[in-house]
């Protein structure tokens, strides 16, 4: 199983639209992020996870051409707003594209995008499957997702435990809290990528130190920061973290 990280930025992206911060004026392509989001792949199946407004310029810069489910972790816009360019996933396809979600969020898009949720679908766009889990682990392919219910703002969020074969990757891109029940879910994993959304203490997401000590707890393999904002330079928080931890960059790609 592979993680590539389409996207490894906060909600609006880094550079941030008229910031003149160090990090916005770098021209380092690790401080360049944009909306999180990532793409896990297996020789026979692949599923994205979160479709932000970059998705495009995502799917474009990796040559991404199909997927065979979605998964969206909330409603937030970075991680919907994209909606729209799943169509090109779509056009070749008979069934209709699987977007596995919470209830909250499937309701939300069905609100949104209502024409891709008719029985029959809108000739040329989305053709979209939206399925609620629940919470329930459920098969795509050869990797099984487990859902893992987090506390992000007062919108209902999940993060992904994925294996596939030995293989393990979870992935909670937006998230401040997480009950017993979830960190048991996450633990001991390949790989882990958590929210780091900046130093300082956040309301509804993980601050860095936070995030470490999160790690520390669940003990992945290899612990990533995600969702990053643009008062953290990639090469400084690199430095910061602890060995077995890295930051997340735009084009990261693990082998797991
Ligand atoms: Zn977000
Ligand atoms: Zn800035
Ligand atoms: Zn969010």
């Amino acid at each position: 199983m592979k993680a590539l990280f389409l996207g490894s930025g906060t909600s609006v992206g880094v550079p941030v639209i008229g910031c003149g911060c160090e990090v916005c004026r770098s021209t380092d392509p690790h401080n360049r992020r944009l909306r999180s989001s990532v793409l896990i792949t297996t020789d026979s199946t692949s599923l994205l996870i979160d479709f932000g407004p970059d998705l495009r310029a995502q799917a474009l810069r990796h040559n991404i051409t199909a997927v065979d489910a979605v998964l969206c972790t909330h409603e937030h816009l970075d991680h919907v707003a994209g909606f729209d360019d799943l169509r090109a996933f779509c056009w070749a396809r008979e069934e209709l594209l699987p977007i596995y979600a919470g209830g909250q969020c499937v309701e939300r898009l069905k609100t949104m995008y209502p024409w891709a949720f008719e029985p029959g679908g809108y000739r040329g766009y989305v053709r979209a499957h939206g399925i609620c889990h629940h919470g329930r682990e459920f098969r795509v392919g050869d990797i099984m997702v487990q859902p893992v219910p987090v506390m992000h703002s007062s919108v209902e969020t999940y993060g992904y435990a994925l294996r596939a074969g030995s293989s393990s990757f979870g992935y909670v891109p937006d998230v401040k809290e997480m009950p017993p029940a979830s960190r048991e879910l996450l633990s001991g994993l390949d790989a882990l990528a958590l929210d780091g959304l900046c130093f300082p203490q956040h309301r509804t997401h993980l601050c860095i130190d936070e995030n470490i000590a999160l790690m520390h707890e669940l003990a992945p393999k290899r612990g990533i920061v995600t969702h990053i904002g643009h008062r953290v330079e990639h090469h400084a928080l690199e430095d910061y973290l602890p060995d077995f931890m890295q930051p997340a960059f735009d084009g990261l790609e693990l082998e797991l």
